[in-house]
């Protein structure tokens, strides 16, 4: 049972592959995602335009498994959130963020990260392991089942997905991209590119693969003017430093029409990146990208050692990049009341280090016993 393939883990190419094997007629793959990823269907029995021989043959070598649900919790404001458990006693979260004309997904890309930025909680936990493309779609085909297709227009209740969960997609880029793939296939999700956004901390080679490979828009998680702040508060500076991540910025804007923006985050984070100074700085430094600007207040988390800027040096900073010509948003803080706030989501990540340690007593303590 452990080594059959998880259908959710094909996308259109990988599932035309597996019937082309099979000796089946390509038309079988688009079939089964739309029985899987539009009707939520996840017993083969139930796919009635597949021959009886066909399902028989797929009973016995494939599985469809999606990630169990083990808590929701639902904010004031309408957020939900879920804990899924993605094996090993690892779990991800995943939240949902409606709005007028539109509900947002933030879905993970990893369990924990490895990356430890000083102001998120996900980093702090550490790393464990990365999701699969079944565990990173299977967030998508819950939330819809979840909140239900909505009854009126016969819509999905997920418009837009943004990469923004647990994790470094970046650092998962396989999977992201087969994700991502079956994201925007029409007999799937059908979610144009421009409604889904990986954010990356700056893995700078992954910047310009994903430029070759997938059309989504692109965020990037910049947060400081220099490279002073930025290597102070995000290790991964060190190894591709501003200008190196500024030029992979522009040689992606540069290349293909779709990728016509870039969207840079800006943490706020009081007296430490947030002087009228340091937005004097940040224009300079991204004169000739075609830039949106996202200036998120810093959601605190136990033990983080940061506090958020005032409203006020908010508002100052932001004038100065919005007379500069740079379009600004200062974002809204959702779902703070059940910590589903960008960089709070913290799921249950059994790391490395503790699983080794684990072990170790297990073993320790079977010693004892013999
Ligand atoms: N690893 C990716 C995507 C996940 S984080 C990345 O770093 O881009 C999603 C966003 O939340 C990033 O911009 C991240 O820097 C930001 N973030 C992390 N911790 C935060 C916190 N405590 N308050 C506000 N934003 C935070
Ligand atoms: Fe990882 Fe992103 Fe958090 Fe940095 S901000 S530790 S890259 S999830």
């Amino acid at each position: 049972m452990a080594d059959r393939i998880n259908l959710l883990d094909l996308n259109r190419k990988s599932m035309a592959g597996f019937f082309a094997d099979l000796g089946e007629k390509p038309f079988r793959a688009t079939q089964i995602l739309k029985w899987i990823h539009q009707a939520g269907v996840t017993d083969i029995d139930e796919m009635s335009n597949l021959s009886k021989a066909l399902r028989l043959k797929l009973k016995d070598t494939v599985a469809i498994k999606t990630p169990e649900i083990k808590q929701e919790q639902i904010s004031k404001d309408g957020t939900r959130k879920w804990l899924l458990d993605v094996g090993n006693g690892n779990r991800v979260e995943t939240v949902y963020i409606p709005e007028e004309n539109r509900g947002t997904l933030c879905v993970s890309s990893q369990v924990g990260c490895p990356l430890d930025c000083k102001f998120c909680s996900t980093g702090k936990q550490g790393f464990s392991k990365n999701l699969s493309v079944g565990e990173i779609i299977g967030q998508v085909m819950m939330a819809n089942q979840q909140i239900g297709w909505n009854s009126n227009n016969g819509r999905q209740p997920v418009t837009n997905v943004v990469m923004m969960g647990m994790g470094e997609p970046m650092m998962n880029f396989e999977n992201v991209v087969a994700a991502m793939d079956i994201m925007m296939e029409d007999f799937a999700y059908g979610l144009s590119r421009r409604r889904i956004t990986l954010s990356t901390s700056g893995i700078v080679p992954m910047i310009d693969k994903l430029k070759e490979v997938s059309p989504v828009s692109l965020a990037i998680s910049l947060h400081a003017p220099n490279d002073v702040i930025r290597d102070q508060i995000m290790p991964i500076n060190k190894t591709y430093p501003l200008n190196t991540l500024l030029d992979a910025c522009r040689r992606f804007t540069d290349v293909k029409e779709s990728h016509n923006h870039i969207t840079f985050e800006y943490v706020m984070l009081k007296g430490v990146n947030d002087s009228e100074e340091n937005a004097r700085e940040l224009v300079k430094r991204l004169q000739g990208i075609p830039s949106k600007i996202n200036l998120i207040p810093f959601n605190p988390f136990p033990d983080s050692g940061y506090l958020c800027s005032s409203r006020n040096a908010i508002e100052r900073f932001k004038t100065v990049l919005i007379d500069a010509g740079l379009i600004t948003v200062t974002r809204k803080t959702r779902g703070d009341d059940i910590d589903a706030a960008c960089g709070q989501l913290a799921g249950d990540v059994i790391s490395k280090a503790a699983r080794h340690r684990k072990e170790i007593s297990v073993k320790g303590s079977q010693g004892e016993a013999a």
